[in-house]
């Protein structure tokens, strides 16, 4: 339904091993960084992301709002998505899909694993900009049965709006941030009605007046209860919850979606030489975006605390590109 156009996206051009920048993740965050470098007359950039098309979340997010700081338009995801692509395809950005990173090395040194194979990409400069992700149940510690029916927001997406896929039809939704309602949403889209909002906290995580939102979606939310249990080993067909007087009680739904408590995708900075900070997971960076290891730099969602939303991430993307500029213009000062 919302598959962006074939592009220029090649495994040939990793055969070309000698890049300005390389960029990790082909999100808003990586496109933006990508489109301002070329712009700046850098001459070669590439894209890399182990999806097979670009664009990162928004491709899979069918609802409004994005692009109103960018393109002072309000888009759904997927058109937003499309946007940034055409504006790094026309800029002549390479953006080579079906290419995971799988380890950093020393001064700009990518191993990469691509449909040809295995792989190395060298670049002057990197540009780490791999997103977050949404808590899994298996993180959570949520015990019981292991049945059909559990994902997070971003999952729920790509099957209704990439794969046309229904997972469930009355699915309890855990989490009240705004990630939470984009989940409610993409559900009213697919005609599944949840049978509850749960949230431990005894306040919603999102402000005054986005969570009546719940009502108009005609889902009630029960604050301060937590799941402590799934039941059904083939699918999902209750859950176990303990509000906070400790009292115990079953809500029966065919589906558990957990949504937000975001944490970066720093899976790649933590098995290399580059520092971490231990308690963010994030990668450690100086004013300008710039890691331990002075030829990286990352922007965007890894580093958000917490997560932004897309237009954020894009501005961040266009930010730490003009100190990549400056940096291979050798007119940025070491910290
Ligand atoms: C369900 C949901 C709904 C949202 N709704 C909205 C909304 O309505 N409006 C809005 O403005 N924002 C929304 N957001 C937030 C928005 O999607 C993010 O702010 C934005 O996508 C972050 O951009 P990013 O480029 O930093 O990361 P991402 O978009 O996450 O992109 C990261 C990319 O890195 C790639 N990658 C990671 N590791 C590797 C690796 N080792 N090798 C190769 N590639 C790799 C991934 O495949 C991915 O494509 C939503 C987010 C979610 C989860």
């Amino acid at each position: 339904m919302n598959h962006l156009p074939s592009g220029k996206w090649m495994a040939d051009t990793l055969k070309d091993n000698r890049w300005d920048v390389a960029i990790i993740g082909a999100g808003p965050t990586g496109l933006a960084a990508a489109t301002e470098l070329k712009k700046a007359g850098i001459k070669r950039v590439i894209v890399l992301d182990r999806e097979f098309e670009p664009g990162g979340i928004p491709r899979h997010c069918g609802h409004p709002p994005f692009g109103i700081k960018e393109f002072s338009r309000v888009m759904t995801g997927p058109s937003y998505a499309r946007r940034l692509v055409g504006s790094a395809e026309n800029a002549g950005v390479n953006l080579a899909m079906k290419t995971t990173v799988t380890s950093l090395g020393a001064q700009g040194t990518l191993s990469i694993v691509s449909p040809e194979g295995l792989g190395e990409v060298k670049a002057k400069r990197v540009l780490l900009a791999t997103g977050a992700r949404e808590t899994p149940r298996s993180v959570r510690m949520i015990s019981g049965d292991r049945g059909l029916g559990i994902c997070n927001t971003g999952t729920l997406q790509s099957m209704i709006y990439l794969n046309n896929l229904i997972p469930f039809h009355r699915p309890v939704v855990v989490g009240t941030e705004i990630v939470s309602f984009s989940a409610l949403l993409t559900c009213k889209k697919a005609g599944i009605q949840p049978v509850a909002m749960l949230e431990e906290e005894s306040r919603a995580t999102v402000r005054w007046p986005i969570y009546h939102a719940v009502y108009i979606f005609g889902v009630p939310l029960f604050l301060g209860t937590r799941i402590i249990n799934i039941l059904g080993d083939k699918r999902v067909r209750a859950v176990r919850v303990s509000d906070k007087n400790g009292d115990k009680r079953e809500i029966v739904c065919d589906g558990v979606v957990f949504t937000g408590q975001f944490t970066p995708d720093s899976s790649l900075v933590r098995m290399s030489h580059l520092d971490l900070d231990q308690k963010t997971e994030r990668p450690l960076v100086d004013q300008y975006g710039r890691c331990s290891d002075p030829s990286y730099y990352a922007a965007g969602n890894l580093l958000n605390q917490p997560v932004e939303v897309a237009g954020k991430c894009w501005s961040k993307g266009c930010l730490t590109a003009q100190q990549i500029v400056k940096d291979l213009n050798e007119e940025l000062l070491s910290t």
